[in-house]
């Protein structure tokens, strides 16, 4: 039987077992894919291997770790510097990131040319990358300056609040801040958050399952809105296809892992 687990901390409230053993089941497969909660980053490693997995996914607040411990890392994983999915692949630990991905594939049906990301953590960087290899121009605005400097140094356009053009037109803002996660915060100051969204044709907030203010505003404004919902779905897909290599088609394991949804 093959082994597959998410990693992180806290990692209760992780839905990835829930949908990885959905897609499992669904194909009939002899394997099984549970949760378990680290207190080190040092123990990432140490436990992969001690329970012989097959492979890993790593959330918050690992995935730079996982960066660390892998012996190979795969494709936008090397640009982001951050892991969310791990294979054992002839005894070597690959490293990839499915976040980047997997948002990219929420947002297939949306026709863009530039966007405002507001946030500069790490989900932040996944969207920034994919965003920038599919040519969509983009600028990228945080509170404070620290996590800033990342994306300066990797050649965006970066912008404190206070430095934002509201009038200028992006066709859609990204909440990818926690600012309405476990409070009723917006990202940014209201009034500047409106005048953008009335240039503006889609918001996204990578936030699941929350009527988060930014979402609410931009529905007020009659704007075209997603959760992070679909992020999260399609990066479990990715991830999967990755852990079987690749053998089953995207539709099918995402019709299976829609069902946990439900
Ligand atoms: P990080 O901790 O790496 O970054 C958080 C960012 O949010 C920082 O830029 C921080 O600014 C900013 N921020 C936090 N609170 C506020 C606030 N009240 N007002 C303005 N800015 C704020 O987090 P992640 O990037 O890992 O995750 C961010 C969100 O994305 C979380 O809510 C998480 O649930 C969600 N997420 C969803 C995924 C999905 O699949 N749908 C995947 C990954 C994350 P500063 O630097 O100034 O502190």
């Amino acid at each position: 039987m093959k082994l597959f687990c998410v990693f992180g901390n806290p990692i209760k409230h992780s839905i990835s077992p829930k949908l990885h053993n959905s897609a499992i089941l669904g194909l009939n497969l002899n394997a099984m894919y549970f949760k378990k909660k680290i207190q080190d980053k040092d123990d990432l490693k140490k436990t992969f291997l001690e329970y012989c997995l097959s492979g890993a996914n790593i959330t918050v607040p690992f995935k730079e770790d996982a960066f660390k411990i892998c012996d190979e890392i795969k494709g936008i994983a090397n640009d982001i510097k951050a892991v969310n999915t791990i294979v054992l692949k002839d005894k070597k630990l690959i490293g990839y990131n499915t976040d980047a991905n997997g948002f990219f594939k929420s947002i297939n049906d949306f026709d863009i040319k530039n966007a405002l990301i507001l946030g500069a953590g790490g989900s932040s960087k996944a969207i920034s990358f994919i965003l920038k290899n599919n040519n969509i121009n983009l600028d990228i605005t945080n509170r404070s300056k620290e996590k800033l400097n990342f994306f300066t140094q990797h050649n965006f356009s970066t912008l404190l609040h206070e430095q934002i053009d509201t009038n200028k037109k992006y066709d859609l803002i990204i909440n990818s801040t926690s600012a309405g996660l476990n409070d009723e915060n917006l990202p940014i100051k209201k009034e500047i958050l409106e005048k953008l969204f009335s240039n503006a044709k889609y918001a996204v907030d990578i936030i699941y399952n929350i009527n988060t203010p930014f979402l609410n505003l931009a529905k007020a404004k009659n704007l075209i809105t997603k959760d992070g919902k679909d992020m999260l779905l399609y990066q479990a897909v990715l991830a999967f296809n990755i852990f079987f290599d690749n053998q089953y088609d995207e539709t099918t394991i995402t019709k299976f892992m829609k069902k946990a949804f439900i």
